[in-house]
């Protein structure tokens, strides 16, 4: 192919164009044809070439004059002896403004340099975002160099190709020219991965020549009911390019052969409504697959991309994927900002009004502004890495601020990214304008509106499933947070208790005047240090009340021993004012218990705690809160010597949600085949829920079973414990209590 001669510029200009200045044109070919003189290309071709087929790509964008120009001209200043004044005498300042921002990016290195790399990704950043024209030109730049790359010296063809696939690719899809990102990352794949690329383009050559006839049968099928039903249209067969198939064999770790969707249409027509007239006739000629319909029509992607997308199964089982869309929608599919620029031509000197009319623009310059806010330089680094494009969602609140987010970000993220507040108050989450779990995973462009409720709290579980830093922290504080409030909630309980029965009056006020002979600094740290057992009771009801006689107290619930330490005479007791209780018999200042995961910080007794119908005490353990454990416990004897430490408390269930208990039973059974089997299944038929077996054979006769299980309340685990008695090979089954 020879260079592009002068008036074949001017003649491809003009076809779309009729008003272009082919003087303008003119003058930039000669300028730049004598600036490079007789450089040469790494292909041996003339350097001059090169600027004439980057103009050519951009002439078929239709664009503007000055992107023209600007084209031809953008390796003069750098590798030539021109000069930015001379371009803008010759060629005005918009031209100049235009080749300045070209060489300004022209050696900035992406990907190598780790340590310049933000600081390059900001320039190229503002470059682009101060006249959308410098990244049309450099994306056609770098196309024309990734078209020739194959005469560049081997090393640098890699870092080319990296930062092709990483930066410009991107790019250009965030700009929705997704033409011109297919095949940059198409070129740049053969050079990264050149074995993968053979082997894709292999199969895909074995795939098409077994499955195309079907392809054309659908396809003509497809024309005539279309046809027949008066909607006019074109139909465009098309195979997915390598890259896009090895991507989702990476992301979706499946192989070849369990890809589908390889081939595809595109119905093209002229009306947005025809679009889904071709919709319900492809659906009822064709299943549709589940799942797979998407209308960009009613909700555009934030790169202004509009379609319709199916998928059917085809005859023989090909799964074929639709793409419906108008002619002005597949323009801007293909052209991205690129379709909307050539209408500003004519408005010489002016910066292109693009803000108005692309979102993707708009997407641009607000990138731009969130990027020019980091702060700190590591912040700005963070925010600019390539992650930026490849691994970052860019999502919106429903007043139009942009909250850029990490791949794999769930609204959870997103609320926090908003505010702490929001995301500790999130509920619930609409995208765009459907309720969605808050565990959904959030594409580019989505709208999240974010549903708070008061008095929330982050469940501790969201920790593990954000994707953002800033999240994480954040739960972790509030879980925190939340588990202080709830030992707080415990010692206010404590608390109270304690001092109704010293017939002492218990409030916030009263416990602050005492906060220095407690050594603590608020209420709340009086509260949870109490919840926590880290401070008795007993003292803090002599702290508030100093001039209480111990004499006095050890007589007012009148029990021996009480007052022989000096201290917690006024807590219950074991075996003396403890009421312990059955169900629905509590008195009114028992700690209610709810069981594992309530509001009070509570753990049962190991190895075999309390059960619902139990008599239970807790035992407050210093730094760990209460202790559940069934009145009999042999363990309740170390506490003897430590009243401070027993709490009444009484169970309180929510019939609502029933909750299991973990208990502990313990058996001698008979030594033969299948005993532990009729066990097993006798706990198993009555509902029992079996946690771990351990087995101990003392002699040859009998073996001793330990068996951990789950039940709903001592009702359930005695009838456990009285069908075991009833089976022959049992010869001795009781409950271990810790
Ligand atoms: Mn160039």
């Amino acid at each position: 192919m020879g260079m592009m001669r002068q008036y074949e510029l001017v003649d491809r200009v003009r076809s779309y164009n009729p008003n272009t200045d082919e003087d303008l044109l003119n003058r930039a070919y000669v300028y730049a044809m004598r600036a490079h003189g007789t450089q040469k290309r790494a292909s041996g071709d003339p350097f001059f070439a090169h600027p004439l087929e980057v103009a050519a790509i951009l002439t078929d964008l239709k664009l503007d004059d000055a992107t023209i120009v600007a084209a031809v001209l953008h390796d003069t200043v750098e590798d030539t002896a021109a000069t930015l004044e001379e371009i803008e005498t010759m060629f005005g300042p918009d031209i100049r403004r235009l080749v300045d921002g070209l060489t300004k990016i022209k050696k900035l290195d992406l990907v190598s340099k780790k340590a310049a790399q933000g600081e390059n990704f900001r320039k190229l950043l503002l470059a682009i975002a101060d006249d959308i024209r410098v990244l049309l030109v450099k994306l056609a730049d770098r196309l024309h160099n990734m078209r020739t790359l194959h005469f560049v010296p081997p090393e640098k063809r890699l870092r080319i190709a990296e930062e092709t696939i990483e930066i410009y690719a991107p790019l250009a899809g965030r700009m929705g020219m997704q033409e011109l990102r297919e095949e940059l990352e198409e070129l740049s794949f053969r050079h990264i991965k050149p074995e993968a690329h053979a082997t894709v383009t292999k199969r895909l050559e074995e795939v098409t020549a077994r499955e195309g006839k079907v392809i054309g049968e659908i396809e003509e099928d497809l024309k005539g009911k279309l046809a027949a039903s008066g909607i006019q249209a074109e139909v465009f067969g098309r195979r997915k390019r390598p890259y896009s198939i090895w991507k989702k064999m990476e992301r979706k770790s499946v192989s070849f052969e369990q890809l589908s969707d390889i081939f595809g249409f595109r119905v093209i027509v002229e009306k947005p409504e025809d679009c889904y007239r071709v919709l319900g006739i492809v659906h009822m000629t064709w299943p549709m697959v589940p799942g797979r319909y998407k209308d960009y029509i009613s909700t555009p992607k934030q790169n202004d991309y509009r379609s319709i997308h199916t998928t059917v199964v085809g005859p023989g089982h090909s799964r074929v994927e639709l793409q419906i869309r108008t002619d002005n929608m597949d323009r801007i599919a293909e052209f991205g900002i690129a379709a909307h620029a050539h209408y500003k031509d004519g408005r010489a000197g002016e910066p292109m009004g693009l803000a108005d009319e692309s979102r993707a623009y708009q997407w641009l310059r607000r990138t731009v502004d969130l990027l020019a806010e980091g702060d700190s330089p590591e912040e700005f680094l963070e925010h600019t890495k390539l992650e930026l494009f490849h691994d970052q969602v860019f999502c919106f609140t429903p007043k139009g601020r942009l909250i850029a987010l990490p791949r794999g970000a769930t609204p959870i993220d997103f609320a926090y990214a908003v505010h702490t507040d929001v995301g500790n108050s999130a509920v619930g989450a609409k995208i765009n304008g459907r309720i969605a779990p808050l565990l959904t995973e959030l594409q580019n462009g989505d709208e999240v509106e974010i549903t708070r409720a008061d008095g929330q709290a982050p469940p501790a579980a969201w920790e593990s499933l954000v994707v953002t830093g800033k999240a994480r922290a954040a739960i972790r504080r509030a879980t925190r947070a939340a588990v202080r409030r709830q030992y707080a909630g415990l010692g206010r309980q404590i608390l109270e208790r304690a001092f109704s029965r010293a017939e002492r009056a218990f409030s916030d006020d009263k416990l602050k005047a005492a906060l220095k002979r407690l050594a603590r600094n608020t209420v709340d740290d009086v509260l949870a240090a109490v919840g926590r057992g880290e401070m008795y009771s007993g003292d803090v009801v002599k702290a508030v009340y100093p001039d209480l006689e111990p004499e006095k107290r050890g007589s007012a619930d009148g029990k021996p021993g009480a007052a022989a330490d000096g201290k917690g005479w006024f807590e219950l007791r074991k075996g003396e004012n403890l009421k312990f209780k059955l169900p629905g018999e509590e008195p009114d200042t028992a700690i209610p218990i709810r069981g594992l995961g309530g509001d009070l910080p509570v753990r049962f007794a190991p190895h075999g705690g309390a059960v619902p119908g139990d008599r239970i005490v807790g035992i407050l353990t210093p730094g760990e809160g209460v202790t559940i454990y069934p009145i009999q416990s042999p363990a309740l004897a170390a506490f003897d010597n430590e009243p401070d430490r027993w709490l009444d408390v009484r169970w309180d269930l929510d019939d609502k949600a029933p909750q299991r208990f973990p208990a502990r039973i313990a058996l001698k059974s008979i030594n033969e085949p299948g005993s532990l089997a009729q066990i097993t299944t006798t706990i198993a038929e009555h509902d029992g829920n079996i946690d771990s077996v351990s087995m101990n054979r003392p002699n040859q006769d009998f073996t001793d079973v330990t068996i951990d299980l789950t039940v709903w309340d001592l009702k359930h685990l005695s009838a456990i414990i009285s069908e075991l008695r009833e089976k022959r090979v049992i010869s001795r089954v009781e409950r271990v209590v810790g």
